[in-house]
C-alpha cells in the first residue's frame, strides 16, 4: 500500500505485563506494594462529578505550586506531566534537536531509544564499566544532549552526586536530563544543582515512592528557561495533560511527608534484607539503591527461573536482550510477598541442584 511510505514507523516500548488475576504476586513493574497516603484515598472518595465534567487547569497550578513548596524551588522551575514517561518524552522533543547524537548508557531504561527513534534524534550509547557504573569520561565529547537514570534501570546502580555534577558541568552547551524515578529509595537527588546549572533537568515520578503509578503523575525541575521551553512544547500538543483527580490527589500525597518516609523506609529495609537472602541462595547482583534488585543465579539461567516463577504466579521482569538476558529484575514488594518469593526460590534451587 502506497500510503505506508508516509507512516511514521515506530518500534514501541513494551511495558511489563498488566495485572492478570488476584492471586498473583506482582514484582514486575516496580510499583509500590503499599497504598498511597490515607489523605489521597479520602480525597478520592470526596471527588465530585465536577471533577469529570470540567476541564482541568491547563497550568496544573495546584500541583506545580505544591511541588515548588515541597522541594523549595520556584513554581517557574517545575513542570508536570502524565507520569515521568510523558515528561521525558516531552523533554526529548524539546531539548534534543541538534545534529549531534545524544548520549545515554548502553544498559539503561529502554524507552530512551524508543523516543530517540520516534523523534529521529541521533543517539550513541556509552558502555558501563565492569561493575555497571557510568564512566563520566564517556560523556565528555561533543554531543546533542545527555540522559541517564540515577539510580540506573534495570540495574539499580546509583552514582554519587559528584559524578552527576561532573557530567552536567562538562556539558554546559547541551541539556543533561537526570531521570530520578528511583531516587527516593536511598540516593541523593541532583535537585540542588539546578540552581547552579541552567542545562540540568531533574525528572521524578509519583509512580514508585508515592504509590500512585495508576494516576500517572511525573514532574521535572530545572532552570526557569528550560521549564518555559518544555511548557511551550506541551501547550503545542495538548493543553490538558493532567486530569483533575491526578492534580488533586498528587497534591494530597505531598501533604503527608511522614507517610512517604514510612513507606520508602519500609521498602529500603525489605530490600536490604532480601539482598542478604538472595546472596545465600547463590544470586549475585549490583548493589541496588532502587526498589528492585537485578539478580542472576550462579547456576540456573534467569530465563528458566523466570518461567518457573511465572508458573507459580510470581511475576518478575526478564529481558531477552544481549548483556542482560541472564538477570531478573525483581521489584521489592511487602515482606510477606518477598518471603513467598524466597521460599519458592529456595525450594526450586534445591530441587534443580541435584
Ligand atoms: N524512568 C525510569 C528509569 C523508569 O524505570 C520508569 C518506569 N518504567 C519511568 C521513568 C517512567 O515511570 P512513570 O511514567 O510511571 O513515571
Amino acid at each position: 500500500m502506497k500510503w505506508e511510505e508516509n507512516v511514521r514507523k515506530a518500534v514501541p516500548y513494551v511495558p511489563g505485563v498488566p495485572p492478570i488475576h488476584g492471586n498473583m504476586i506482582k514484582l514486575n513493574t516496580n510499583e509500590c506494594p503499599y497504598p498511597p497516603a490515607p489523605g489521597v484515598q479520602a480525597a478520592l472518595a470526596a471527588m465530585q462529578s465536577e471533577d469529570m465534567r470540567l476541564y482541568p487547569d491547563p497550568a496544573s497550578e495546584v500541583l506545580v505550586q505544591g511541588l515548588a513548596d515541597y522541594y523549595g524551588v520556584k513554581k517557574e522551575q517545575v513542570f508536570v506531566g502524565v507520569g515521568s514517561d510523558d515528561v521525558l518524552s516531552m523533554a526529548f522533543l524539546t531539548f534534543f534537536n541538534g545534529d549531534r547524537p545524544i548520549l545515554f548508557p548502553d544498559t539503561t531504561y529502554s524507552f530512551y531509544e524508543v523516543w530517540a527513534d520516534l523523534y529521529r534524534i541521533p543517539y550513541e550509547t556509552c558502555d558501563l564499566d565492569g561493575d555497571l557504573h557510568i564512566r563520566p569520561e564517556d560523556y565528555k565529547r561533543l554531543n546533542g544532549g545527555v540522559i541517564f537514570p540515577n539510580p540506573n534501570a534495570p540495574t539499580g546502580v546509583y552514582e554519587p552526586l559528584a559524578l552527576v555534577e561532573e557530567i552536567v558541568g562538562a556539558n554546559r552547551d547541551v541539556v543533561v536530563i537526570v531521570d530520578e524515578a528511583y531516587i527516593d529509595f536511598g540516593g541523593e537527588s541532583a535537585l540542588p544543582l539546578i540552581q547552579k546549572y541552567d542545562n540540568l533537568l531533574v525528572v521524578q515520578t509519583f509512580s514508585k515512592s508515592r504509590a500512585m503509578a495508576g494516576l500517572r503523575i511525573g514532574f521535572a525541575m530545572g532552570n526557569e528557561k528550560l521549564i518555559r521551553y518544555l511548557g511551550d512544547v506541551k501547550f503545542s500538543i495538548n493543553s490538558y495533560t493532567m486530569n483533575r483527580p491526578a492534580l488533586a490527589l498528587g497534591m494530597e500525597a505531598l501533604r503527608d511527608k511522614a507517610y512517604f518516609e514510612e513507606i520508602t523506609g519500609k521498602i529500603v529495609n525489605t530490600r536490604e534484607r532480601v539482598k542478604g537472602e538472595l546472596r545465600e541462595l547463590g544470586f549475585s547482583f549490583p548493589d541496588s539503591m532502587a526498589n528492585f534488585i537485578f539478580a542472576s543465579h550462579k547456576r540456573i539461567p534467569a530465563r528458566q527461573i523466570f518461567q518457573a516463577l511465572k508458573e507459580r504466579d510470581i511475576y518478575v521482569r526478564y529481558w531477552d536482550k544481549p548483556r542482560i538476558n541472564n538477570s531478573l529484575r525483581i521489584t521489592v514488594g511487602t515482606d510477606a510477598e518477598m518471603d513467598t518469593l524466597l521460599a519458592f526460590l529456595k525450594e526450586y534451587i534445591n530441587r534443580n541442584s541435584k
